[in-house]
């Protein structure tokens, strides 16, 4: 078992808002994690900040565990699961921040899955013209991608800086390629329909080394059964990646 695979150890810690379950070590901790924010204190916040109801003694205040402001019961009833905070049971959330939560879910039911199973891609490093056919897949603690081959990578995800996602259609350079802006705007990456992923580019750093490395991915073409495979995964990575820039941003 490499490095990359060791299973981190685990602790138990009590926030105000709730039990999370975190890494030992905060290098240890998953690239898609979020920090809690600092609660708004009681003191700057007399009304709900969403319908603006006075707090007293029956109106009481709630703290949203994902942005941190201040709601009435009303404005702050739902329980979702927040795993990015490592949270163990689900935490209370306003309205805004429970529709991010809840989408987030299926990351985490579904895409994380298909990330860790893996693809099939042929993968061609820097400007060589040679490619080799490799699994991809990311690692249990998801924070390496894992290539295998007769070569062998591993590519801490904390190092890479761009995430190319290429569409059917379109070759790299032209503008249709699917580049981390796009990722904030409403285009859909789906495993079927027009704009079915065949490959991606990432740029990323090796330790000790201040350039940028070019890996590029490309989906089989000569083993259809894992075209679908590889197009998922690449829908799967899309949206790691927003999660990724998104936990750097913060
Ligand atoms: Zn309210
Ligand atoms: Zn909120």
């Amino acid at each position: 078992m490499s490095g990359c695979e060791a299973r981190d150890a685990k602790k138990l810690v009590r926030s105000p808002s709730g039990l999370r379950m975190v890494p030992e070590h905060r290098s240890a901790r998953s690239p898609f994690g979020l920090d809690e924010p600092p609660w708004v204190p009681d003191k700057e916040c007399p009304r709900c900040m969403q319908c603006d109801t006075k707090f007293d003694f029956i109106t009481r205040k709630h703290h949203c565990r994902r942005c941190g402001k201040c709601f009435c019961d009303k404005c702050c009833s739902k329980k979702v699961p927040l795993p990015r905070m490592c949270f163990v049971d689900p935490v209370r959330q306003c309205a805004e921040c429970a529709l991010i939560s809840q989408k987030e879910t299926e990351f985490y039911d579904k895409q994380l899955k298909v990330l860790m199973n893996g693809a099939t891609f042929f993968v061609t490093l820097g400007t060589s013209d040679k490619s080799e056919l490799m699994v991809c897949r990311l690692s249990n603690n998801q924070r390496y991608l894992v290539l295998d081959g007769d070569s062998h990578y591993e590519i801490e995800i904390v190092q890479i800086s761009t995430v190319q996602i290429l569409t059917e259609g379109f070759t790299p350079g032209e503008k249709d390629i699917h580049t981390y802006t796009s990722l904030l705007e409403s285009q859909h990456i789906t495993e079927g329909g027009n704009t079915r992923a065949i490959g991606m580019i990432l740029q990323y750093k090796v330790p000790g080394s201040e350039e940028l490395t070019q890996m590029k991915f490309t989906a089989s073409e000569d083993f259809s059964c894992n075209k679908k495979l590889s197009a998922t995964w690449l829908a799967a990575m899309h949206k790691a990646t927003k999660l990724l820039y998104e936990s750097r941003d913060q």
